[in-house]
């Protein structure tokens, strides 16, 4: 039997096998708690299961793990890390502290086969997804080490989670499950690329969570320049598919928007990305871009950022500047990673 994580497995999922085991269902609320509320890191450290059990699980799973390879702490308190998987792989994730609470940014699989020119993490194409309990880890990691709670997800960093649809809906599962860490799903954003199919099926399991679509461009044919997803999809096809996406759940998308510097940021961009959300539940999060090694582009000039946002403001559109938080410690998703190849 080859060996599986134990800690990517959902409630009822790790009910059947442990019953399977011959151990009364309750034993596995008692496992999932050790896991997902307690973080532990081997079976020996439930020491509420018996003995028997314990060596049958490790024999048979195993609970996986994350070091800590690399570590940024930037001034305004934003923690940058590069975590080692057990396969000796690594991946970003980004500690961000606000007001309301830390807010965490996780990695979804290790580089990403997107293809995005302004991204780093595609740079070097994609290794594996993750599995759920190597997403679930780099919470459980992260809060380890600041000693402090971490109150809200965004799903933005390496790779593209739709991709690894499974894993990445099941990691939503677990952390935001009453046995868990029972982190809210209206606390979690999960960002895509625009695979529209999955957008579709997303909708379906109307989970709580904020759908953020990177969109960066308003017409096809720009589009297309910078994200190859829209060879797949049309920016049509992809509008359609968040217009039945905000009516099947009845929650608002964030569409993510990179300001470049003649490229995406001029008036008419602004009147044409209006027209795209004409009646749909939106917010439109206007990102000032890190500058990636190797890349052309730049970011656009912080005045020619607020009048585009004026723009869509006077055209109806909710739209928000976001804050740059750790500038200083290599922040642009997966410049880390490349780093230490
Ligand atoms: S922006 Fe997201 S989807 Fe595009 S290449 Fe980067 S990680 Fe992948």
């Amino acid at each position: 039997m080859s060996m599986i994580d134990i800690s990517s497995l959902q409630l009822e999922q790790l009910k059947e096998y442990i019953t399977g085991l011959g151990a009364k269902p309750f034993v596995a609320g008692q496992i999932y708690r050790w896991l997902h509320q307690r973080g532990a890191q081997s079976f020996d450290e439930m020491t509420d299961i018996s003995k028997s059990l314990r060596e049958k699980l490790s024999q048979q799973r195993y609970i996986t793990g994350l070091s800590i390879r690399k570590k940024q702490v930037s001034k305004d308190g934003t923690i940058k890390y590069l975590y080692q998987l057990s396969d000796g792989n690594c991946i970003e994730t980004v500690l961000m502290r606000y007001q309301h609470g830390n807010s965490i940014c996780v990695s979804s699989q290790v580089g990403c086969r997107m293809g995005c020119t302004f991204c780093a993490s595609t740079q070097h194409g994609k290794v594996r997804d993750l599995a759920a309990g190597e997403i679930l880890r780099q919470v459980y990691a992260t809060e380890k080490d600041i000693g402090e709670r971490v109150s809200n997800i965004v799903m933005m960093g390496i790779g593209e989670p739709l991709d690894n649809f499974d894993n990445a809906v099941a990691f939503i599962k677990i952390i935001s499950s009453p046995q868990g860490k029972n982190i809210s799903q209206r606390n979690i954003s999960l960002s895509t690329c625009g695979i529209v199919p999955r957008i579709y099926q997303l909708a379906q399991l109307k989970l709580g969570i904020t759908l953020s679509i990177s969109l960066h461009a308003t017409t096809t044919e720009k589009r297309k320049v910078t994200m190859p997803i829209t060879n797949a999809y049309s920016v049509e096809e992809l509008m359609q598919a968040c217009r039945d996406y905000t009516k099947t759940t009845n929650r608002r998308i964030s569409f993510e928007y990179s300001m470049i510097k003649g490229v995406n940021d001029t008036d008419e961009d602004a009147q044409r990305l209006a027209r795209l959300l004409k009646g749909m539940i939106s917010h439109v999060n206007l990102i000032p871009i890190n500058p990636v090694d190797g890349s052309p582009y730049t970011q656009s000039d912080d005045a020619v950022i607020r009048a585009f946002q004026k723009k869509l403001q006077n055209l109806h559109v909710n739209a928000t500047i976001r804050r740059r938080l750790g500038q200083d410690i290599s922040a642009a998703c997966g410049q880390l990673r490349n780093e230490n190849r």
